[in-house]
């Protein structure tokens, strides 16, 4: 754990709801459609209004303003006009934490009383964001914390969004980057695809020029098997797909990843498949808990091995990241790196995940966002300070 300096005011200043802004349409998380029909609705010319998107667009999302005013390639009179339909509104960041290895995880408060997670990761040669789409989570996946919680409610559009757009205003100042995050990953709380209208919104604005501007294939939704969302995924949006499998058959599946008896592995992996054939050049990325006695072993290696044999896949082992009263324990090193020998035998891609933040419980399944857990929260915590 490492002290870290107060995020700056600037960036992190929460401006007070004023009551004027109350109840106006709020511009962000819209889709372009939404949000020509919201600038036309409020007076913008017809003609103009494709135009006025893509021009809102870049200033929320890639310039990062929540001021009309701020607006300057818009009319002095225009601007005043947005000002008086709409808002520009986020959910409040409230606290930030960052970890010895450079990891940080990001507080948000959203409408409701919940807590959303987020977390950075900072690499050589990349910056990934691992964002949430829900609070709580409904699959009951065995070995994740996040489970435990239950789903309490999907995010909007514009609550996965600001996750993003927070996260970026805070590093740009921090690390002196101009683009710090490259990637960004449905990794976080929830799952994606139970969330699906909102995500594939959010994912739009992600990918959009005009939005976030991140490359396509950099964007990567992680999917505990939802089979007939996959599908919907690939003819609606082009992006990374990664699947959390950690069995290699449905009588283990059935334990760890309970959706896998709607969704057993022959209709996973056929689903797989189809999301492939789009693009020659694409692999899924196949998630494998590591999870010691339980799903690691050597005959559970061929077995995942010869599932795979014929996919473009790449494995991806994690080590377990315990939480209070599992009942799983994370396999040794040596028993993961035989693990990822004998896959790589069968000539598949492997890479081990490598813990990255578990000192701020910012690791895979640590998240939990619940406002109980905050008692628990380390002295590196950040609160942030609230514009009188
Ligand atoms: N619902 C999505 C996103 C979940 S989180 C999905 O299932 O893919 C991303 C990854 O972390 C998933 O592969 C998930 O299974 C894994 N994970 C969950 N809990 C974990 C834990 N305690 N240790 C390690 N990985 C975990």
């Amino acid at each position: 754990m490492t002290a870290s300096a107060p995020i700056t005011q600037d960036v992190m200043t929460i401006p007070r709801k004023e009551d004027a802004t109350l109840g106006k349409p709020n511009l962000v998380g819209l889709t372009r459609d939404g949000l020509r029909d919201a600038l036309i609705a409020a007076g913008t010319p017809e003609p103009q209004a494709r135009m006025r998107v893509g021009q809102v667009w870049q200033w929320i999302y890639h310039w990062g303003v929540r001021d009309f005013a701020a607006m300057t390639n818009l009319a002095k009179d225009y601007r005043a006009l947005l000002a008086d339909s709409f808002q520009i509104s986020l959910p409040e960041m409230v606290s930030r934490q960052v970890s010895a290895d450079g990891t940080r995880k990001y507080l948000m408060r959203i409408a409701g009383g919940h807590e959303v997670e987020t977390v950075y990761i900072p690499e050589a040669d990349r910056g990934t964001l691992c964002i949430s789409s829900q609070v709580g989570c409904a699959l009951d996946c065995a070995f994740c914390s996040t489970a435990q919680q239950g789903l309490q409610r999907n995010l909007t559009a514009a609550e996965i969004v600001s996750q993003v757009w927070f996260a970026i205003r805070t590093l740009v100042d921090e690390l002196g980057k101009e683009r710090p995050i490259s990637n960004v990953v449905f990794m976080g709380m929830g799952e994606p695809l139970a969330n699906y209208n909102q995500v594939i919104t959010a994912i739009r604005l992600l990918q959009d020029d005009l939005g976030f501007g991140l490359s396509k294939r950099r964007v990567t939704v992680s999917t505990s098997g939802l089979v007939p969302f996959m599908d919907r995924l690939s003819a609606d949006v082009d992006t990374a797909l990664a699947v959390s499998l950690h069995a290699p058959n449905d009588a283990l599946r059935n334990e760890l990843v309970p959706i896998n008896r709607k969704y057993p592995i022959a209709d996973l992996i056929a689903a797989c498949g189809r999301y492939t054939q789009r693009d020659r050049k694409m692999h899924i990325v196949y998630e494998y808990v590591m999870l010691d006695g339980v799903n690691d072993s050597d005959d559970n290696a061929r077995e995942l091995a010869r599932l795979l044999r014929h996919m473009p896949a790449k494995v991806n082992l994690i080590p377990f990241n315990p939480f209070p009263q599992t009942r799983f324990r994370r396999s040794s090193p040596e028993r993961i790196e035989a693990f990822a020998n004998i896959l790589r035998r069968n000539k598949l891609m492997v890479t081990t995940r490598r813990t990255r933040g578990d000192d701020i419980d910012a690791a895979c399944g640590q998240l939990v966002g619940r406002v109980a857990s905050r008692q628990q929260r380390r002295l590196s915590d950040i609160p942030v300070r609230v514009a009188p």
